[in-house]
């Protein structure tokens, strides 16, 4: 598959555009906001040193030749019109996604595949809105595509396993490393181990029972890993464990995003990319 169509250029979106245009891909890239359309520019010059630095065949001429395949536009219909596959990475929320489908399923082509970067939304949640579920499956990447670079693949019942071998080679031929996800699983395989692990880190601080460092260095010596879950913490950011939790069923998670507020969020301390966090960077 040549030709791929990206919805929404945030955060992942943006990522998934470049990274598929480097590995020599036509890329065109949608998004409801001619604002973040606006924004692409920078968000190439945000990711070319990063490039530059983590990935040692990266030059500045190939990324500029990436940067080359990539078209922009806010009209959905020509978005579509020679898509061989859709990668959607519009905002987190099932009516938005709807929405989205509905329309995606009405314009394309009846060759296309249509696959969703959700972290948190199954494939069979989103499948019915495309009009064409038998050709509907999740791709899911991780945030810095272009070093972290799993490809979870996952399907739900009705996906052909045609569909899903070709978004599993797709990912590959875009520099991921393919994961066959077999049977649908909130949080695929990676959310699935990490959750519950930065959830028994957080109440091991809670308890009182070792400090952020200990805990980390723990991890790190025993396992040989190279990051503890506080460090983990700190590059997702404060923002995302304190929403996740604030409101939880489970009173040591709750008094963990109250800690996170309090101790962090209020004085400032970000995560790794405000410089504070549990650590100082
Ligand atoms: P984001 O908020 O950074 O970007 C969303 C983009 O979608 C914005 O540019 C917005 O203008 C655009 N948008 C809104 N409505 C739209 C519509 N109807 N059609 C087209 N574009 C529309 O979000 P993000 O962090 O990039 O997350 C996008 C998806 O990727 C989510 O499903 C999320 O679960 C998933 N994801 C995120 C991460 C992460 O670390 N951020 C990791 C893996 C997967």
């Amino acid at each position: 598959m040549q030709n791929l169509t990206v919805l929404g250029t945030g955060v992942l979106g943006s990522q998934i555009i470049f990274q598929a245009a480097y590995s020599g891909k036509d890329v065109v890239a949608y998004d409801v906001s001619e604002e973040a359309l606006e924004k692409l520019p920078a968000r190439w010059e945000y990711l070319k040193p990063l490039y530059l630095r983590d990935l040692p065949d990266a030059t500045p001429e190939k990324l500029d030749a990436a940067v080359a395949r990539i078209r922009p536009t806010a009209d959905l219909a020509d978005a579509l019109a020679d898509a061989d596959l859709v990668i959607e990475a519009v905002p987190e929320r099932l009516d938005i996604k709807q929405q989205t489908w509905e329309r995606v399923g009405e314009l394309a082509p009846e060759r296309t595949i249509f696959a969703t970067n959700s972290s948190t939304l199954l494939p069979s949640d989103i499948a019915p809105f495309s009009g064409r579920p038998e050709k509907f499956l999740a791709l899911h990447f991780a945030n810095e595509v272009w070093a972290k670079n799993t490809g979870e693949v996952m399907g739900h019942e009705g996906t052909s396993p045609e569909a899903f071998e070709a978004v599993a080679q797709f990912a590959e031929e875009i520099g991921m490393v393919p994961i066959r996800i077999h049977r649908e699983q909130p949080g695929y395989v990676l959310n699935s181990l990490l959750v519950p692990f930065l959830g028994a880190a957080a109440k091991l601080l809670v308890r009182g029972v070792a400090s952020p460092a200990d805990i980390d260095r723990t991890w790190k010596i025993a396992t040989g890993a190279p990051a503890g879950p506080f460090e983990i913490y700190d590059i997702v950011g404060m923002m995302t464990p304190y929403q996740l939790n604030k409101d939880s069923a489970d009173p040591e998670m709750r008094a963990f995003a109250e800690l996170v507020k309090t101790e962090y969020i209020d004085q400032g301390k970000l995560g790794k990319g405000a410089g504070r966090g549990f650590y100082d960077y």
